[in-house]
């Protein structure tokens, strides 16, 4: 600091009047500050406004570094020290560059965050955690807020179109991460928008007048208790109580007659209360910071210019090092990785969904082509939402260059090489794009080996021929019971059985629907073999897939692209059947509808077509299983049952399907098919299906 000489001559009175000219002119200083800060922002905006024609990085760090450099150079001339503007230069960049990007995605998503009138849902209501990160988020908003009692009230607000947007918090720096919200995240449609860190600073807090010694009950959310474990153990020797939310224990505490409760809350939240502040930071780390996610119903559009980062959850099966490839296909791509996390897969025990956070926005062409390779290694993946992201870390002026620069007076600008650029990269990888036809995930080309499914030890694809088999249709427990008998002994892999049977006439036996599916799980469970059911309603298929290892997409339904959209979204194997009157490049395109959601675990299955021939239920075309094998990586297998509609034909159709390649059979049979339900014509016994398997298997 440099202040300009005191004059030792001046008396008290005239000191004073001469601070008072001082303030006068720094006060004008400042506005002049002030001033220039707000041109320099317009400024801003014009770089942004070009930058975004040329889909250019907004976030230029070399011209960064350069600028705080030479920076730092005029700034030991005047007197200030390096460290002082490094900073206050870093702040103005970060501001600058938040503007821009805001700015950036205004004009991409007219309809996001500077709109008034929003509805928000949140955990908690006023006050809370989530309250206060969405209200920083949505800043310039005159936002509506819905207070949830729970993660998955906020996001079925959100999904049913009773709010706009959620907010909810996904990690903290001192508790790591909130395991509900990523299972709930996956089960949900809901896309991620936008993430705020919100740096939260624990307090306790009390009614007005109340004192830290007399306080007895500390109300507090599990989580703000976590993370103040240490320090409230020193404070105070009360009892903790745990509620719902952070904005819960704000009102028991503004509710109370005697003041002896306190609450576990923000500063900015005991004013929103009028509550008085007890004690401040009695967080246990000083850097405790939670990162909330914005949810939305569909995906906003994130401007190349504009830093972003990609969410993805992600499931490899348990082949021995496969996540390793995963890792490997970023690291070849040069996409750093920000997050990764492990969560277990409901109903497949030691299988891991892995969630994984990547520097780099879904439009840029080097991420698109990493997540076409990774497809090929993953039984699921399901990008989350591709957003701006929050950190703008500063950019570092190194000691050798502030040392170099207060030295060197000499501009450098030329001399140093051009830093590379996200959109070289994108450029590159675009012209390598080959063109796609009307499949693509689906297509041998995409991926040349064969897929593999997997579902409780039982495999499907490869080299492996695999037998479903069981009844048409669910009649009563002691049916499937004695059917899964059957299987079992006869060395069928998977159970089949319909509860939603989807029939021609609506007088035919419609399925036992729900208590069907109880009836064929437990009979799968007791026989230890996994079960296939139809699905033919998209409102079902969660709940279908909560009890059923493997879900069927029947005939009829082959091209209901909103059924197809929604077991994509599932982590299940899918057989998809040929509809009846498709042609092998539909179905392709039916299963790419599956593929595109997520679920790469898709078989097909050949059950007969539509022809002028009537003698057969349906005319069974064998040719389309050496076809299909050309064309797709997919497993396929022939379902004789439905194909030729009579008993007699299904064995030798059936061997000859194993004849031509078919990886596996799908078969009806039932322990009395004169009396059964559905498709009893086409039934094997017993006998014959014993007898079927036992040929199958040895020859
Ligand atoms: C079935 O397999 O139960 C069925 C109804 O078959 P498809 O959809 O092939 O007619
Ligand atoms: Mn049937």
């Amino acid at each position: 600091m440099n202040p300009s000489k005191p004059d030792n001559n001046t008396k008290p009175v005239k000191a004073i009047s001469g601070l008072g000219d001082i303030r006068e002119k720094i006060s004008e200083l400042d506005d002049q500050l002030l001033h220039l800060l707000g041109q320099r922002r317009e400024f801003s905006r014009k770089v942004a406004k070009q930058k975004q024609f040329m889909d250019k990085p907004l976030r230029d760090q070399t011209r960064e570094r350069e600028l705080l450099e030479s920076l730092v150079k005029k700034a030991s001339q005047s007197g200030l020290d390096s460290h002082y503007v490094t900073r206050l230069f870093n702040t103005i960049i970060e501001d600058s560059i938040q503007f821009q990007q805001d700015y950036v995605q205004s004009i991409n998503n007219p309809d996001l965050k500077n709109n008034v009138g929003k509805s928000l849902a949140v955990l908690g209501g006023k006050g809370a955690y989530s309250y206060l990160a969405a209200k920083k988020y949505f800043s310039n908003s005159d936002n509506t807020y819905l207070a949830c009692g729970s993660f998955e009230k906020v996001l079925n607000s959100v999904q049913s179109g009773k709010v706009d947007y959620g907010v909810i918090p996904i990690e903290n720096t001192t508790s790591g991460g909130i395991t509900e919200v990523y299972d709930l995240l996956l089960e949900s449609n809901l896309t991620i928008i936008g993430e705020e860190k919100y740096a939260v600073k624990h307090c306790l807090i009390g009614s007005k007048g109340s004192q830290l010694k007399n306080i007895s009950c500390i109300a507090a959310h599990p989580e703000a208790s976590r993370q103040c474990s240490k320090h409230l153990k020193k404070l105070v020797s009360a009892n903790i109580s745990l509620v719902q939310s952070t904005a819960h224990a704000l009102e028991l505490v503004a509710k109370q007659k005697t003041p002896t409760i306190a609450a576990i809350a923000s500063e900015e939240a005991a004013r929103l209360f009028g509550l008085e502040v007890l004690k401040s930071n009695i967080t246990n780390q000083t850097e405790n910071i939670t990162r909330f996610l914005v949810l939305a119903r569909s995906p906003i559009k994130v401007s190349l210019s504009v830093q972003c980062k990609t969410s993805i959850a992600l499931s490899t099966g348990q082949k021995p090092g496969s996540l390793a490839e995963v890792l490997s296909l970023f690291r070849d791509a040069d996409i750093p990785l920000s997050k990764l996390e492990s969560r277990p897969i409901p109903n497949k025990p030691w299988e891991q969904m892995f969630y994984i956070d990547l520097e780099g926005n879904i439009s840029d062409k080097n991420v698109e082509n990493t997540l076409e390779s990774l497809s090929r290694l993953c039984l699921f993946l399901r990008v989350l939402g591709s957003y701006p992201t929050e950190d703008i870390s500063a950019t570092q002026v190194s000691p050798q260059s502030l040392a170099k620069a207060k030295l060197d007076t000499l501009d450098r600008q030329n001399d140093r090489p051009a830093e590379k650029q996200p959109g070289d990269q994108s450029r590159l990888s675009q012209t390598l794009q080959k063109p796609r036809k009307s499949y693509h995930l689906t297509s041998r080309e995409h991926k040349p080996e064969d897929t593999l499914i997997e579902v409780k030890g039982t495999k499907i694809g490869g080299d492996n021929f695999t037998v479903l088999a069981g009844p048409c249709a669910v009649e009563s427990l002691s049916q499937i019971m004695s059917c899964a008998k059957h299987a079992n002994e006869t060395g069928v892999a998977i159970l089949r059985g319909g509860c939603f049977k989807p029939r021609t006439s609506p007088y035919s036996f419609q399925g036992l629907g729900f208590e069907g599916l109880d009836f064929i799980q437990q009979a799968g469970e007791k026989y230890s073999m996994p079960i296939i059911t139809e699905v033919m309603n998209t409102e079902d298929v969660k709940a279908i897939a909560k009890q059923a290892d493997m879900l069927q997409i029947g005939a009829r339904n082959m091209q209901n692209f909103s059924l197809l959209k929604a077991v994509g979204q599932i982590n299940r194997p899918v057989m998809l059947k040929r509809g009846l009157m498709a042609s092998l490049e539909e179905l392709l395109n039916a299963a790419e509808y599956i593929l595109t959601q997520g679920n790469m675990q898709v078989f097909l299955c050949e059950r007969g077509i539509r022809t002028f021939e009537t003698a057969t239920r349906n005319t069974l075309d064998l040719s389309a299983v050496p076809l299909l094998k050309q064309m797709t990586h997919l497993p396929i297998i022939v379902d004789p049952s439905h194909a030729v509609g009579k008993r007699e034909l299904v064995i030798p159709m059936a061997k000859a399907a194993k004849a031509v390649g078919a990886h596996g059979l799908m078969i009806e049979f039932h322990p009395n098919p004169e009396e059964a339900l559905s498709d009893g014509p086409q039934a094997l016994r017993y006998a014959q299906f014993a007898e079927l398997m036992s040929d199958l298997y040895h020859s």
